[in-house]
Formats: structure tokens, C-alpha cells, sequence
């Protein structure tokens, strides 16, 4: 077995461990990247970049599809050919890759190390069976993996996961989408739109990521209405039959049903990919979870020479926060012991539904109880959303009652990813709603339906226009 020294070994070559080798040769740092698997990231390999591509073809069909509200005849209608859907996807992905991989690649065959990595003590690994590894510090990059759950497990080799989506030569004729989160919800109401018979399945009454529930009363009414969507179903069993799998479940009310799907898409949620690394041999407490503390302005792990960074650390697993966390671990590993806290920017995540869904700073299940104010706007009359038939959906701003600055905000509706940078921004800045309003606001645009939000958030903090809100706002106790 051949022994390697090294400053800095990362456990990962996705994008919070490129992130970090780049960091650590910023620093003048020698790193070690060690990859278990293909060279090209989740991201764009498996992940966002080709969900982004089948919603494209999605988003597209849609649209012709409601031609006629527009008054628009499509003749003979519209055919989707679902193997040039898929290749168009592959093809575009494939771009997407080639570039991480090539530039992987690049990367000098001594900074480099393919094979499973584990720890045989807090800064040793062993690298398959071919290297030992000696690092002064570690980083654990190890990304997440799509979790199957009961009774779907039972029948592994027949269901897919997101990876196996972006693989298929043709749109199969159903597929049952198992769980209504971010990923589900993307990927199925992709499918449906590319004619694909869908059904959703939750054991929860859970739908899309929101937790203001004004939000998700609304994402429940619009995307039931489009989607085939099961929430509180318990699949009692999926056999697999001739033509596929038969899934029988009781529905909220305790009734039974059964239907066969062509495809299972697994969709139930991520796990991280701690299996194999042996967390238990760096002399670290772990949770239940098997992680570690950790802390995310650093990337630490307590007090020790182990940094996490990605979809491992549980912490908003994006992928702009998995190259901050990359950037912060390298940082601080060549740092060790002397660490620096980092400031992390303003959580912000955005689906790809239609509407799409999108949440910012402070989650409403995370208020300040009493210290808030909401601001709302409804989309299904705001103007712009009207004139191009996509007037359905929410937006509920957050405010700190003491000082009027805006800190959060959970959007349901059309341009929603260009609606939260917005009031990620806004939120970063430290804008007060006054502030905010003083902008300037185009018309007619989907953003006037932010400041029908603000003004609404401003009277509700008892704002005049125009005053400081220091001045204005009543902050008892102060
Ligand atoms: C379907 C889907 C859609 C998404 N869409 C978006 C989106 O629109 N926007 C967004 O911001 N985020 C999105 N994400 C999330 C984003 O892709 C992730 O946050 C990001 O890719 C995580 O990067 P990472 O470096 O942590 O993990 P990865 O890129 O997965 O890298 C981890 C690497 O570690 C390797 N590895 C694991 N264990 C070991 C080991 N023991 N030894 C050696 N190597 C090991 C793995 O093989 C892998 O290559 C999406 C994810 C999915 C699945």
C-alpha cells in the first residue's frame, strides 16, 4: 500500500470539494482530492443542471398547451416525442459535465486520488486498498444520496431516483412520484407536463417546502388542481407486475386504492453519504445521524482538524451553499487551529415549479414570536401576472417590528426566483420596508406585486410613508 502526505485531504470532487481545493491552493496549501466515484458533480451530472433541462421541455409544452387562452390555435394540436426530449436533455447535460470533468481532469495526478475514502484515525484515511493518506487536516465532501423509503426499498432495482430520470431513452407512460418535496415536485410536475401519467404520494400532508402555512394552504389549492397529488397515502405494498408496479395504498380516509405505474421515481428526501467513512474512528460524538457538531460559519467539526462542507453537513443542502461551505472548509483547514467564523449570506432557495416556489431569510416557522409583521400580496389580480395567464399563486414578506427591516419571505408565483433575489438582497442590505418602497418599481411588471406586499407589510407596521420607521413604530419594552 503506498502512503501519501498531504496538507489537506477532500473526501469528494463535487462542488463543495472543487470549491475547497481551490481555496486551499489560494492559500499556497498542498490538497489532495480524492473521488470514489465519476468526476462531475451532482449538480450538473444528476442534479440541477438536468432537472433544469427536462422542465425547460416541460415549461415549453405547457405553454403551447394553453395557447388557447390566448386565443391561439394550435394546429392538430402538439406531440411531444419524448426520445428527443430525453437526448435533448442528455446531450445538454453532457455539455454541462464534460466541462467539470475536463477540468477535474487538469487537476495535477498528485493532487488527485480515485477510490473509496475512510478514516483510520482523525487525520489518516485509506483510500480503497491501494493508499494510505496522511493529512494535517481532512475535509468531508462526501455529498448526500436519494433515500428509498418502506415498502419501495423492498423493490430497489425497479425503482428510480433522480440520477436514473436523466438516463431514460423515452418519457415512460406513468410514473408514481414518492414524496411531495422540492426535487418531487420539480421532476413530477415536469413529467406530467411532458404527458407522462403522474401521481404524487405522501404519507404526510405535506406539500412543497413552506412552512408559512397562509403559503401552503395556497401551493395545496393550485397544484392539486394541475397534479394528481396523494398526501396522507400509505403505500401498503408495490409488487412488481408485467407491466410494471402495482401500488396499493390507503388514502387520508383510510380507503384502499390500487394503480400500476410504469416507473417508481423515488423522491422521498436526501441522506449523507456517510456509509463507509468511518466517522467513528476520528474519536468525534455523533449524533443520532452519525454527524458530528458542526459549526457553519466555520466548517468545523468541534474543535478538530476535520472540516464538513456540502449536502454532508445537513445545513441547506444548494448548491451555492455547498461552494460557500467548500471555500469556508479550505479556508479554515489551512487556518487550523486558528479558525475564522465566516458570515453566511442570506438562505435563499427557489424551485422550478410552475408557479414556482422560492424562500428567503427567515422562515415563518422560525419568527420571532410577537417580533414580526407580514406583508402579503395574492397574485391571481396583480397585473402583469394577469396579462400573461399566470396569475395564481402568493407572497408573504416577514419585517422585524422593531426596527421595520425586512428579514424574510416565502413566494408562490411567476418569476419567483427573480422576486426572491430581490428580497434576498433587500434582506442582506438590511432594508427597512420604507427603504424598499423607495425604489424604483416598473410598470407593468410581476414586481409591483412585491410592493403591494411592502405596503401592506407597512401598514400593518403602522408606517407612514415616507417616515423613518424609528420614529414611528411603537417598540414596546424599548
Ligand atoms: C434533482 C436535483 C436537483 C437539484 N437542483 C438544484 C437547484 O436547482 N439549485 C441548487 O442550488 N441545488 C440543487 N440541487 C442540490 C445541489 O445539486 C447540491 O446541493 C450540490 O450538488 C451538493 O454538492 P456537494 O459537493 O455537497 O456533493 P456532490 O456534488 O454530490 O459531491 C460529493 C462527491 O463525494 C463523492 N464521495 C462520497 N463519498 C466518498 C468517499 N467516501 N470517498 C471518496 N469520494 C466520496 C461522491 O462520489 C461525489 O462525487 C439539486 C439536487 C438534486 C438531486
Amino acid at each position: 500500500m503506498e502512503t501519501r502526505e498531504t496538507d489537506v485531504a477532500i473526501i469528494g470532487a463535487g462542488s463543495a470539494g472543487l470549491n475547497a481545493r481551490r481555496e486551499v491552493l489560494r492559500l499556497g496549501g498542498k490538497p489532495l482530492l480524492i473521488e470514489s466515484g465519476p468526476y462531475g458533480t451532482t449538480c450538473a451530472r444528476v442534479g440541477c443542471m438536468p432537472s433544469k433541462l427536462l422542465i425547460a421541455a416541460a415549461d415549453v409544452a405547457h405553454e403551447v398547451s394553453r395557447a388557447g387562452v390566448f386565443g391561439l390555435e394550435i394546429a392538430n394540436g402538439h406531440h411531444v416525442n419524448g426520445r428527443s426530449v430525453m437526448e435533448r436533455v442528455r446531450r445538454e447535460r453532457d455539455r454541462f459535465v464534460s466541462f467539470v470533468v475536463e477540468s477535474t481532469e487538469a487537476i495535477p495526478s498528485e493532487q488527485r486520488l480515485r477510490g473509496h475514502a475512510r478514516f483510520l484515525g482523525p487525520t489518516t484515511l485509506q483510500v480503497d486498498d491501494h493508499t494510505i493518506v496522511e493529512s494535517s487536516t481532512v475535509i468531508v465532501a462526501a455529498g448526500s444520496h436519494p433515500f428509498v423509503p418502506p415498502p419501495f426499498d423492498l423493490i430497489r432495482e425497479h425503482v428510480m431516483v433522480n440520477d436514473d430520470v436523466f438516463e431514460l431513452e423515452d418519457l415512460p407512460a406513468s410514473v408514481a412520484v414518492i414524496g411531495t418535496g422540492i426535487i418531487a415536485l420539480e421532476l413530477g410536475q415536469a413529467l406530467h407536463r411532458l404527458g407522462v401519467r403522474v401521481a404524487f404520494f405522501n404519507p404526510f400532508d405535506e406539500l412543497g417546502p413552506f412552512t408559512d402555512p397562509e403559503v401552503t394552504k395556497v401551493v395545496k389549492a393550485v397544484l392539486s388542481a394541475e397534479l394528481r397529488i396523494n398526501l396522507g397515502a400509505t403505500v401498503i405494498n408495490a409488487d412488481v407486475v408485467a407491466d410494471g408496479i402495482r401500488v396499493r395504498w390507503a388514502d387520508a380516509d383510510g380507503e384502499e386504492h390500487e394503480d400500476v405505474f410504469a416507473r417508481i421515481l423515488a423522491a422521498a428526501g436526501r441522506r449523507p453519504n456517510l456509509a463507509g467513512l468511518d466517522l467513528d474512528k476520528t474519536n468525534l460524538p455523533l449524533n443520532e445521524r452519525g454527524l458530528p457538531p458542526l459549526n457553519p460559519q466555520t466548517a468545523q467539526a468541534g474543535d478538530s482538524p476535520i472540516f464538513f462542507a456540502g449536502d454532508i453537513d445537513g445545513h441547506l443542502p444548494l448548491l451555492h451553499e455547498a461552494a460557500d461551505d467548500g471555500r469556508i472548509a479550505g479556508s479554515n483547514a489551512m487556518l487550523y487551529p486558528n479558525v475564522v467564523a465566516h458570515v453566511r449570506r442570506v438562505p435563499l432557495a427557489v424551485a422550478f415549479t410552475d408557479p414556482q416556489m422560492a424562500m428567503l431569510g427567515v422562515r415563518y416557522t422560525d419568527l420571532p414570536e410577537g417580533g414580526f409583521a407580514v406583508g402579503q400580496v395574492s397574485f391571481e389580480d396583480q397585473g402583469r401576472a394577469r396579462v400573461m395567464g399566470r396569475n395564481q399563486g402568493i407572497a408573504r414578506i416577514y419585517a422585524d417590528k422593531s426596527c421595520c427591516r425586512l428579514i424574510g419571505a416565502e413566494v408562490f408565483g411567476p418569476s419567483a426566483e427573480h422576486i426572491a433575489h430581490l428580497l434576498a438582497w433587500s434582506v442582506q442590505q438590511g432594508l427597512t420596508v420604507q427603504t424598499a418602497l423607495s425604489m424604483p418599481f416598473y410598470h407593468p411588471v410581476v414586481e409591483e406585486g412585491v410592493r403591494t406586499a411592502l405596503r401592506d407589510l407597512a401598514g400593518n407596521l403602522q408606517i407612514l410613508d415616507g417616515c423613518p420607521a424609528e420614529d414611528l413604530v411603537e417598540t414596546p419594552g424599548m
